[in-house]
């Protein structure tokens, strides 16, 4: 299987190169966060989303399942380890039948310090594409972007917020556990803004990442909430481009009809920066593309 989906992988890169898909006009990156009904608060199965990626002129995705946890009692919106064989099992089935999509194997992994030994353990589990490393929770009880957590913004400072939201998103990038960062700016979701400035904040994780030869994402997904745009916002994304930090694209989906959502205003965000590349990842190696 993994046989195949690599030269899979290899053609489709060949397809991709003169940068133009039958389907909408323009080659559309890699949808490289996406998640199943594993994690309990998403629906449509692998093949759903393989088939709208296929309908949608994707050439290749990825699934990036909320990772096992330390303990499975450590929240409600993670899968469990004992579901990590099925959750396999799905993706090689979604290969099975949507063979010219090809379809990579991955986790978007919550990183807290402590539990780097767990997420070593995890990476040991198969031979994964590529891990995304997010940062979700600023403290073991904090998940900052849950709808149910708002309470705790509302006691709290943004800028405090924000910069325990860095400090471990930059020990993220450091950590040599992932390959790609996810949404970079999740911290502004329900719009607690700081008055401070934060983009040193930010250059710091940026200049971190590029050092590390990590990735960081375009999300789609911020145009879906409160902040209603794309994750990380202009700013953000111009000083990495500056920096020369690599740039992947996802929709984190949790529906079928997300997959691949704005993507062609993301690929427009990311030119507008002056990004002319994006990259893909084959059992943790990455090849730097051309962005159409
Ligand atoms: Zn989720
Ligand atoms: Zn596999
Ligand atoms: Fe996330
Ligand atoms: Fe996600």
């Amino acid at each position: 299987m993994r046989a195949e989906a690599s030269l899979a992988a290899v053609t489709s890169t060949l397809a991709s190169f003169d940068g133009f898909s039958q389907d909408s006009g323009m080659a559309l990156p890699c949808d490289y966060h996406m998640h199943t009904p594993l994690c309990h608060h998403a629906k449509g199965e692998p093949t759903e989303l393989a088939a709208r990626a296929v309908a949608m002129g994707l050439t290749e995705i990825g699934f990036s399942e909320h990772n096992p946890m330390i303990r499975n009692d450590w929240d409600d919106w993670h899968m469990e380890i004992e579901n990590l064989d099925a959750y396999l099992g799905k993706l090689h089935q979604a290969q099975k039948e949507y063979p010219d999509l090809t379809i990579k194997h991955a986790l978007e992994v919550d990183f807290i310090p402590g539990h780097e030994d767990w997420i070593r353990e995890l990476a040991r589990r198969h031979d994964w594409d590529y891990f995304i490393g997010s940062v979700h929770y600023i403290s073991d009880t904090f998940d900052i972007d849950n709808p149910f957590k708002i309470d705790q913004w509302k006691e709290r400072r943004p800028y405090d917020v924000w910069s325990a939201y860095l400090e471990r998103l930059t020990a993220a990038a450091a950590s040599g556990l992932f390959q790609i960062i996810g949404h970079p700016d999740l911290c502004k979701k329900f719009c607690f803004y700081p008055d401070e400035d934060v983009l040193p904040l930010f250059r710091t994780f940026l200049e971190t990442a590029r050092d590390h030869e990590v990735a960081i994402e375009i999300n789609t997904a911020g145009l879906r909430k409160d902040c209603r745009e794309m994750y990380p916002s202009p700013a953000i994304l111009g000083m990495a481009r500056e920096l020369g930090v690599r740039l992947t694209f996802g929709s984190d989906a949790h529906a079928p009809e997300e997959v691949g959502a704005d993507f062609a205003a993301a690929v427009e965000f990311a030119r507008s920066v002056g990004y002319r590349e994006t990259c893909r990842f084959t059992q943790r190696r990455c090849e730097v593309v051309p962005l159409a």
